[in-house]
């Protein structure tokens, strides 16, 4: 009964708090999972019996390691390395690289608990995995990065494959840093595996739409949402957090559709204008030009910038689009959001809604898309990539295509799971256990 699943849910919560200790992001992934799998629970027991949950929270493995690397002062630096192989149920596992300050085993754990769900519901044959570094790309010559990414590699590449644990980029990984870390592998085992990697330049096995999949699939899947209440992104006010690829091909896809970008940010402030940010001129700022966002001021007095990044979300807006990183917008923030009337949010970064920030939207009515459906157009587009690399390369509108309908799907089965569940507006329930039935179906399937 629901009392009886409730204890077994908090016990599952004690194992995982115990083992895991002072882990705090990925104790929060884990809980707002089984919170949402209670119903599941309930009516199929039988994932009880077979230990399913017991066995999902607990990586199938995670590996730490030293990145020794010189500096250009010639100084050795020595950083740590992670790569948390969590599921490798429906395939192998899958998901990006992290370089950043921040990167401890608890972030690395989070993201690739995430990624176990995601992938599932983006319907492809990819199991679940996340890595990175605590390194700090920010400030470092092209030639640091370069001798990191060899070092990184020079460990990372016993324990991934093709068929084993496909690596992507990730905050601080773009195209650049896969290159460096592709050439690196090839180099060591003498062979061209180009499915070893995914988002590497067109002209070694790279897929078009790679770099706009995440931004465009978060719009795709927030177009669909806003369409149940007879919505859309014509004349909508957007405000889009972030300075990377999510945030910049979220700003294109959202304006392409009617919406008007109203401000954006990097990790250092955020530039705000009522009438609307050219996006061509942030494109060209933080992918040709390489500077902050701020330096915006000089095509556009008339923008205002602000020195912090925290009050992004007390400007009144219709959908707000958060893409910069984990738990950017706290209660306060939703709060905030909510008192201006937002009607949409969606998750374009991981995990960037706290646990109580998305209880405040929740019960104010506001649509949420939430993390693992919302953002899952990037690691789809990365398994088309795989796909390519087993054959031949697919023109832009052919992955467009494929990408646009990949996330109407995830939309759909999410719906249509909460709607099942007796939660209709609630895209987080339904994303959970849509993930979750796919992976524990097939555990069962396969086997202890
Ligand atoms: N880092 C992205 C994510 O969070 C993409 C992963 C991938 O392409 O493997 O899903």
């Amino acid at each position: 009964n629901k009392e009886e699943i409730k204890a077994y849910v908090e016990n599952i919560k004690t194992i995982v708090t115990s083992r895991n200790p002072n882990e705090d992001e990925f104790h929060q992934a884990i809980f707002e999972v089984l919170h949402s799998l209670e119903p599941v629970l309930q009516k199929n027991p039988h994932y009880i019996k077979h230990q399913v949950l017991e066995r999902l929270v607990e990586p199938e493995r995670m590996i730490t390691f030293r990145v020794p690397w010189l500096d250009n002062q010639n100084q050795i630096q020595v950083n740590r390395g992670f790569r948390v192989q969590f599921s490798s149920t429906l395939g192998p596992y899958k998901g990006g690289l992290r370089f950043h300050p921040t990167v401890n085993s608890s972030i690395i754990k989070f993201l690739g608990f995430e990624q176990i769900f995601k992938n599932s519901l983006t319907g492809l044959m990819i199991g679940g995995g996340k890595g990175g570094s605590d390194f700090d790309p920010k400030g470092k010559s092209d030639e640091e990065i370069m001798r990191f990414c060899q070092s990184f590699m020079t460990e990372l590449y016993k324990h991934i494959g093709s068929t084993i644990d496909v690596p992507a980029g990730d905050i601080g990984v773009g195209q650049r840093e896969i290159g460096y870390l592709y050439g690196q592998y090839k180099r060591i085992t003498g062979s061209f595996e180009a499915g070893v990697l995914t988002g590497k330049g067109l002209s070694y096995g790279g897929s078009l739409v790679r770099k706009e999949a995440t931004g465009y699939g978060l719009v795709y899947f927030v177009q669909e949402m806003l369409k149940q209440k007879s919505l859309d992104f014509n004349r909508k006010k957007v405000i889009v957090s972030g300075s990377g690829n999510v945030s910049i091909y979220a700003m294109e896809k959202a304006e392409q559709l009617g919406g008007t970008i109203i401000a954006c940010s990097d990790s250092n402030g955020y530039i705000f204008n009522e009438k609307g940010l050219d996006i061509q001129k942030i494109k060209q700022i933080k992918e040709i030009e390489n500077k902050r966002i701020k330096h915006y001021l000089e095509y556009d007095s008339n923008t205002t910038y602000v020195d912090s990044c925290a009050g992004i979300w007390s400007i009144p807006c219709d959908i707000a689009l958060p893409c910069a990183t984990q738990n950017e917008i706290d209660e306060m923030s939703a709060k905030q959001l909510v008192f201006n009337g937002v009607l949409a949010v969606g998750e374009g970064a991981n995990m960037p809604c706290t646990l109580e920030a998305i209880k405040t939207l929740q019960s104010n009515d506001v649509s949420f898309a939430p993390a693992k459906a919302a953002n899952a157009g990037g690691v789809s587009v990365s398994a088309l990539e795989m796909a390519q690399n087993r054959s031949l390369p697919w023109s832009f509108e052919t992955v467009d295509t494929k990408l646009q309908q990949i996330m109407k799907d995830i939309y759909f089965e999410s719906l249509e799971t909460a709607k099942q569940y007796g939660e209709p507006n609630n895209l987080i329930l339904g994303a959970n256990i849509a993930g979750f039935i796919k992976v524990a179906d097939t555990m069962i399937a396969q086997g202890v």
